[in-house]
C-alpha cells in the first residue's frame, strides 16, 4: 500500500476535473462512485451496512445527521459491536437544530439538507494509519483525483496525523494545514464523553471558484477549497474533570459527502449539476414562467431543487408536515421553496412533478421510494396548496410590516406581527427572520413566543370549560400557591389548601345561567386529581369543605398549578363563594377510585400497544396522538397502510399475552440522558424537562409519561381493538377498549349473537352453518327466478306475430313483456326483431310504473322504404314529447304510463297508413 501510493504520485494521474470528456460522467456516475467506495471496503473485510432510516432510533435527535448515527454506541463499547469495522452509504438529513445545514442552502454550492454520506468505520481495530491510506488510496488510486490538488487539514496538536500524511504518504508539509479546535475536533456531544481530532480531505478546484484572497486555504469560507473527506478519530474520553482520558480502544469514523465526490470527478459546475441533482434542477426550471432560468432565479432554484429532495425522502419515512418537531422542519423546507420561487414568476403547484424527477433520479439506490410516490405526491400538493392560498397576501403583509418599522426607525421586526405572519399566513418563524434579515431586519423572537404563549392559553381556555358561552374572570387569590403539589400517583386522597378560585358561566350577569349549576374552579396546594395531560383526561371525584361535598368534574394545569373544576348548586355571587372559602380554607380531595382504575388500565394498555405496534408493523411506528379515558383509548400512529386484520389480530394478542403475564409496572424519576440511555420511547417535540418520569412495564417497555397507571398488567383484564382506521394521509387510529369496557363489549357482542341464533332458529354454535345454507338457498332462488323473468317464449312469439297489424305489407307487431329491467328489454327486441321480416317492432315493459317502450326495424324495412327507428321515435317524441332516442334498428322511448302505449301504438298506425 505504502509503495503503491507513491508510485501514484510518480505517475501522475488523468485529470477528471479538466476533463472535458462526457464519458468520464458515467464512469464516475453516483452509482459507481457508491459501488466502487463499498466494494473497496469490502474487499478489506468491512460488513457493508445498508442505510438507516432518516428518522433515528434516538429520540433526542432530530434526523439521522451523519453515517456514524447507527453506530454511536459502538465506539463507547467497541464489545457490543457485532462486526469490528463497517462500511455504509447513509441517507442523511441536516435540517433544524444544532446540525441545521438549512440557512446555507443556496448561499454556497456545497450545502445541501438531505446528502449522502458514504464512511468506513472502526469500532476499536484499525486507527489513524489504515483511515489515512484507505481515504488516500481510494481518491488517487480508485476515483484518480489529481493528487497535487489535493489538500489536507489535520488538528493542531495531532503531530500523528501529520507524520501519516507527510512521511507516509509523501505530502509536501506546506500541503497538510493545521487548523485549530473549531475545525479538526470533533465532540463530544455533551459535557462529557468520547471525542477526538480529525484530518479532512480537500479538493482544490482553482483560483476562478475562489476569493483570491491571498490567505485563501483550506478553511476558507469561499468554494475553492471542498473539504470531501472527514476522517475523526474517536481517541478521547472527555471526563467530568477535564482530562482528556485517551480510550484502549480508539476508532475511527469517516464521512464523504457523495454530492462532492460527484461535483469533483464529473467535470460540472457545481453540485447542482451532478447526476445527484440534475434532472431534479431541471424539473424545478420548468415550473418557472417559460421554463427559462434567469442568472437571477438560480439560487431559489438550487435551493428548491435541495429542498424536494430532502421533502421526497422524508416525506416516504413517514414523516409528516406539521406544526412541531420534525413535522415542523418538513414544512419549513417546502414553504422557504415556495416562497423562494415566488417572486419568479411561480403562483401553482409545482413541487409534486419535482417529486417524480426527485424518484427517477435516486430510485437505483433507493427503489423503496417507488413505492411511496403517490403518498408524497398527495401531501406535498396538499400542502402546496394551502401555502400558495395565503403566500401572496403574506409577503404583502410582510412588505408592509418591514416598510412601517423602517419609517418608525426600528432595527427589528415586532414579534407580535411575525407571529401574525406565522399564526395567518403560515409562515414558519425562521422563513420570516431570513426575509426580514434580507431587509437588514431583526425579528424580536421574545415578542413572538410572548405572542404565541397568549394564543396557546387563549386556545385551551376555549376548549376546556364548560360554559363556553359563558364568562371567565380572573383567579381571586385567597392565599399564595405558586406550584400545586402532586399526590396522586400513590394515594387517592388527600387535604388541600384553597390558594385561589374563580367562577365560570358568568352566573352572575347571565340570568338564565342563574338557576343552573355554575362551576368554581379552585387552585390548591396540592392534589391528588390528575391534571389533564399528555393526552390522559382530568380525573373526576368529590371535594370536601366541611360538611358541604361537591362534585369534581375535572382538572386541568395551569402553568405549575392544578385546577379543580368544582360544581357548584346554584352559583353564588363572587363574595358569597370568596366568603365561603375564607370560613372553609381547606378541602379534603377524593379521586373517583372506579375512575381512576379504568382510566389507568386504558393508560397502561396504551403502552403495551404502542410496543406491539412496533413489533408487529416496524421502529418507524411512532405515536401520533393518544387519548386516555376512562371508557376507552384511542392511540393515532405513523404508519402507511390500513392494518391487515392478521395485523391487527396480532397485536390484540401481543398485548393480552402482557396482561396474562401480569408484568410488574413501575416508575420512577431520573435524569432525562439516563431515561433515553436506557431506551425510553420519548415523543419528540414534547418539553421534557432535566428530570423526567419514566414508567416501565418489566421487560417489555419503557416511555417518558406522566400518567397514572396500573401497578400490574393484570389488573387490565382484557383489551380488545375496536376499531383500526385512518386520521390522515400516513397516521392511522386504533380504538380499544379493556377492563369493564371490553367485558361489557364482549357481553353485548354474545347478547346479539343469540339474538340472532333465535331469529334463525339454531343454536349460537349453528349460526354460521345456517347463513351459509341460508344464502347458498338464496343463490339458487335468483338464479331461478332471472331465468324465468329472462325468456320470451317462442309460443309468445309466435302469437304475436300471428296477431300483427299489417299496414300495406308492413307488419307491425306490438308486445306486452314483464321485463324487470332494460337489458333483458332489448334482449326481448332482438329476439322479435330476428323473427320480423319485413316489419316493425313495438315492446312496452308491463308493471312498471313509467314503462320502457322499445321501437325495432327489421333490417329489409329500413333498405326498402328508408324507415329507421330512430326516426319513428323522433316524431313520436315530437308529438307525445317523450324523451327517445337510437339507431336505426332499435330505438327506446320513456313512456309516463301504460296508457301512452296504445297512443303511440295508433298514431304509428296512422302515420304508416299515410306514407
Ligand atoms: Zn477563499
Ligand atoms: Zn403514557
Amino acid at each position: 500500500m505504502d509503495k503503491d501510493t507513491r508510485r501514484t504520485k510518480a505517475r501522475g494521474r488523468a485529470k477528471p476535473h479538466e476533463s472535458k470528456s462526457r464519458t468520464k460522467k458515467t464512469k464516475y456516475s453516483s452509482d459507481y462512485l457508491c459501488e466502487s467506495f463499498l466494494e473497496y471496503f469490502r474487499l478489506r473485510a468491512h460488513e457493508i451496512a445498508p442505510s438507516a432510516p432518516l428518522l433515528p432510533e434516538d429520540p433526542t435527535l432530530l434526523f439521522t445527521s451523519a453515517g456514524m448515527v447507527p453506530f454511536k454506541s459502538y465506539y463507547r463499547d467497541p464489545g457490543t459491536a457485532p462486526f469490528p469495522k463497517a462500511a455504509s452509504v447513509q441517507k442523511c438529513l441536516r435540517a433544524g437544530g444544532k446540525q441545521s445545514d438549512l440557512e446555507n442552502v443556496g448561499k454556497t454550492l456545497r450545502h445541501h439538507t438531505f446528502f449522502e454520506m458514504l464512511g468506513n468505520f472502526s469500532f476499536g481495530d484499525y486507527f489513524k494509519r489504515e483511515a489515512v491510506d484507505y481515504g488516500w488510496e481510494l481518491s488517487v488510486d480508485v476515483w484518480r483525483i489529481d493528487p497535487e490538488r489535493i489538500w489536507i487539514s489535520i488538528y493542531q496538536d495531532d503531530d500523528e496525523a501529520h507524520e501519516l500524511w507527510t512521511k507516509r504518504i509523501g505530502l509536501p508539509a506546506a500541503k497538510v494545514i493545521r487548523l485549530g479546535k473549531e475545525d479538526n475536533f470533533w465532540g463530544p456531544v455533551g459535557s462529557t464523553g468520547i471525542c477526538g481530532p480529525c484530518s479532512e480531505l480537500y479538493f482544490d478546484t482553482g483560483p476562478e471558484r475562489g476569493c483570491r484572497k491571498a490567505t485563501c486555504k483550506p478553511g476558507c469560507d469561499c468554494d475553492r477549497f471542498i473539504e470531501y473527506w472527514n476522517l475523526v478519530f474517536p481517541q478521547f474520553f472527555l471526563m467530568e474533570s477535564g482530562i482528556y482520558e485517551p480510550l484502549s480502544k480508539p476508532g475511527i469514523d469517516t464521512g464523504l459527502g457523495l454530492e462532492r465526490l460527484a461535483f469533483i470527478l464529473q467535470g460540472v459546475e457545481d453540485n447542482f449539476h451532478t447526476d445527484c441533482f440534475l434532472p431534479i434542477r431541471n424539473s424545478v426550471v420548468e415550473a418557472l414562467p417559460g421554463g427559462k432560468e434567469t442568472k437571477a432565479a438560480q439560487q431559489p432554484v438550487n435551493v428548491a431543487t435541495d429542498h424536494i429532495r430532502a421533502l421526497t425522502f422524508a416525506l416516504a419515512e413517514g414523516i409528516l408536515p406539521s406544526n412541531e418537531g420534525r413535522g415542523y422542519i418538513l414544512r419549513r423546507l417546502l414553504r422557504r421553496a415556495l416562497t423562494k420561487l415566488h417572486p419568479f414568476g411561480v403562483r401553482e403547484p409545482f413541487l409534486a412533478r419535482s417529486v417524480d424527477a426527485v424518484i427517477e433520479t435516486m430510485r437505483s439506490r433507493y427503489p423503496e421510494l417507488t413505492d411511496r410516490a403517490s403518498l408524497v405526491k398527495d401531501v406535498v400538493t396538499a400542502e402546496e396548496k394551502r401555502f400558495l392560498s395565503t403566500l401572496e397576501q403574506g409577503l404583502e403583509k410582510l412588505r408592509s410590516v418591514i416598510d412601517a418599522a423602517k419609517r418608525k426607525g426600528r432595527s427589528d421586526l415586532p414579534g407580535e406581527e411575525a407571529f401574525v405572519l406565522y399564526d395567518t399566513y403560515g409562515f414558519p418563524l425562521e422563513l420570516t427572520q431570513e426575509l426580514a434579515l434580507d431587509a437588514g431586519l431583526q425579528v424580536d423572537v421574545e415578542g413572538f413566543s410572548a405572542s404565541m404563549m397568549a394564543q396557546k392559553e387563549r386556545a385551551r381556555q376555549r376548549s376546556f370549560h364548560v360554559g363556553d358561552a359563558g364568562r371567565q374572570m380572573d383567579f381571586v387569590e385567597v392565599r399564595k400557591v405558586r406550584v400545586t403539589k402532586y399526590l396522586g400517583y400513590d394515594a387517592l386522597s388527600c387535604e388541600g389548601t384553597v390558594g385561589a378560585f374563580r367562577l365560570v358561566d358568568g352566573a352572575e350577569e347571565t340570568e338564565a345561567l342563574s338557576d343552573k349549576n355554575g362551576i368554581v374552579e379552585v387552585i390548591t396546594d396540592q392534589t391528588v386529581f390528575y391534571a389533564e395531560s399528555g393526552g390522559q383526561v382530568g380525573d373526576t371525584g368529590v371535594a370536601r369543605f366541611g360538611t358541604r361535598e361537591l362534585r369534581v368534574l375535572g382538572a386541568y394545569p395551569l402553568n405549575e398549578r392544578i385546577v379543580h373544576q368544582i360544581e357548584w348548586w346554584k352559583l353564588p355571587g363572587l363574595d358569597e363563594v370568596g366568603a365561603f372559602f375564607n370560613d372553609n380554607p381547606t378541602v379534603q380531595l377524593t379521586v373517583d377510585k372506579e375512575m381512576r382504575l379504568a382510566t389507568a388500565r386504558n393508560h397502561t394498555a396504551t403502552h403495551l400497544l404502542h410496543t406491539a405496534l412496533r413489533q408487529v408493523l416496524g421502529d418507524h411506528v411512532v405515536q401520533a396522538g393518544s387519548l386516555v379515558e376512562p371508557a376507552r383509548l384511542r392511540f393515532d400512529f405513523h404508519h402507511f397502510q390500513a392494518m391487515r386484520p392478521e395485523e391487527i389480530a396480532q397485536v390484540e394478542a401481543i398485548v393480552n399475552r402482557a396482561i396474562l403475564e401480569d408484568r410488574i409496572v413501575t416508575w420512577e424519576h431520573m435524569p432525562y440522558e439516563k431515561a433515553i440511555e436506557l431506551g425510553a420511547m420519548a415523543l419528540f417535540g414534547e418539553k421534557y424537562t432535566d428530570s423526567v418520569r419514566v414508567v416501565t412495564v418489566e421487560d417489555f417497555s419503557r416511555e417518558l409519561c406522566g400518567g397514572t397507571h396500573l401497578s400490574r398488567t393484570g389488573e387490565t383484564g382484557l383489551f380488545l381493538i375496536k376499531q383500526e382506521s385512518a386520521v390522515a394521509a400516513g397516521v392511522r387510529r386504533i380504538e380499544a377498549l379493556t377492563g369493564t369496557g371490553a367485558l361489557q363489549y364482549v357481553s353485548d357482542l354474545l347478547d346479539s349473537r343469540n339474538r340472532i341464533a333465535k331469529q334463525l332458529k339454531v343454536t349460537p354454535d349453528d349460526i354460521e352453518r345456517r347463513i351459509k345454507s341460508l344464502l347458498e338457498e338464496q343463490a339458487v332462488l335468483k338464479k331461478r327466478l332471472t331465468s324465468k323473468e329472462g325468456t320470451l317464449s317462442s309460443e309468445r312469439l309466435n302469437e304475436a306475430m300471428k296477431a300483427a297489424v299489417n299496414i300495406d305489407g308492413i307488419k307491425l307487431v306490438s308486445l306486452e313483456v314483464d321485463a324487470p329491467d332494460v337489458p333483458t328489454l332489448r334482449r326481448f327486441s332482438d329476439m322479435l326483431r330476428e323473427k320480423l321480416d319485413y316489419g316493425i317492432g313495438l315492446l312496452c315493459q308491463v308493471k312498471a310504473d313509467k314503462p320502457v317502450l322499445m321501437i325495432v326495424v327489421s333490417q329489409r324495412l329500413t333498405k326498402d322504404k328508408g324507415i329507421k327507428a330512430n326516426e319513428l321515435a323522433a316524431s313520436i317524441a315530437e308529438t307525445f314529447s317523450f324523451r327517445g332516442g337510437g339507431k336505426a334498428h332499435l330505438s327506446q322511448m320513456g313512456l309516463e304510463s301504460y296508457d301512452d302505449f296504445v297512443k303511440v301504438k295508433d298514431f304509428l298506425i296512422e302515420k304508416l297508413s299515410s306514407v
